[in-house]
């Protein structure tokens, strides 16, 4: 992976901070993330526990702190958010919170330049940024310099684990680029619940189509499932996938409007869009969420892939 200007900012920041270092009790600060993706990132790096506020299957579009995420957020050393308007319901709170605590929007830092627009909004851009594994590397960059530089403490573990975190997210983005290639040409078509997949289509060559657009709270049109069904019969793509987030009545609706004209469309899967797997499993994971997807789309769309994933370790298959 080439060093952005961000890894360079990190390093400054990195050798300045290892100056001062304040003293925290035994059980060092406390770090509190919005999605699990930024909290498995802010764990990988120091080590430590570190709070996420959505669980597993939790729309982060439409989540609203809880009285006891408040309390949470108001303890925390460090609140880490992603920004670019993904916890929309959260934003006010969240600006309202980084006028006299460490609050930061860690997505935010990407230049402008590798975003994709929102389809819904003229000045707002797509937040779904985990989805490609390279400007994710750049967002753990982020996330390395916001604790750094907020908890001085931790530089140099932080410092010990970034690189051997990068590679394997170098390996993942490979990994994908590798069992992706393999899909057929007319079949690198992803129909999805939502919209999340914009980034993943961009840097993988996969046409992206989802049923209800960016955000989760609008209602699919009927004429909109009439014109995602006529594309995938002309294509004859053989599935779509389900979001572990996201309401599948829309996707059902697509199957029986294929099986109408005769052509037999199943779902491929559960795809996490939103929200990583199941807590303490591989899946539960940033890398282990990408590889399910990864691992699942390959498969379910007539490529090739190890049935348990990149590294042996997928638990669920498609
Ligand atoms: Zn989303």
């Amino acid at each position: 992976m080439t060093q952005s200007f961000l890894t360079r900012r990190l390093m400054m920041t990195l050798m300045a901070s290892a100056v001062t270092a304040p003293a925290f009790g035994a059980t060092g600060p406390t770090i509190v993330a919005t999605t699990g993706m930024i909290a498995d990132a802010a764990a990988r790096l120091t080590g430590l526990p570190v709070t996420s506020l959505m669980g597993p299957g939790m729309d982060p579009h439409g989540y609203r702190q809880t009285r006891s995420d408040i309390a949470k957020l108001a303890r925390a050393d460090l609140v880490l958010w992603h920004g670019l308007y993904l916890e929309a319901q959260m934003e006010e709170f969240l600006l309202h919170l980084a006028r006299n605590r460490p609050v930061i929007a860690v997505a935010e830092a990407l230049p402008r330049d590798r975003l994709r627009g929102h389809e819904d909004y003229a000045n707002r851009f797509d937040p779904h940024v985990w989805m490609d594994p390279t400007l994710w590397a750049l967002v753990v960059e982020e996330i390395a310099r916001a604790l750094s530089t907020t908890l001085p403490g931790l530089a140099p573990q932080i410092a010990t684990a970034l690189p051997g975190y990068q590679t394997e997210i170098a390996a993942l983005d490979r990994y994908t680029r590798e069992v992706l290639a393999s899909v057929p040409p007319e079949a690198r078509l992803l129909v999805s619940a939502h919209d999340a997949f914009g980034y993943f289509g961009r840097a993988y060559g996969f046409e992206v189509q989802g049923i209800q657009g960016l955000s989760t709270n609008s209602e699919a049109g009927l004429s909109r499932i009439a014109e995602l069904v006529d594309l995938l019969v002309a294509r004859r793509v053989p599935a779509v996938f389900v979001e572990t987030s996201v309401s599948d009545r829309a996707v059902r609706a697509l199957i029986e409007g294929a099986a109408a004209k005769g052509h037999s469309l199943r779902i491929g899967g559960a795809l996490y869009s939103d929200a990583m797997g199941p807590e303490g499993s591989y899946e539960g994971t940033w890398l282990g969420m990408i590889d399910a997807n990864v691992t699942t789309i390959a498969r379910a769309l007539g490529g090739q892939a190890p049935e348990a994933g990149r590294i042996g370790q997928l638990e669920r298959s498609a």
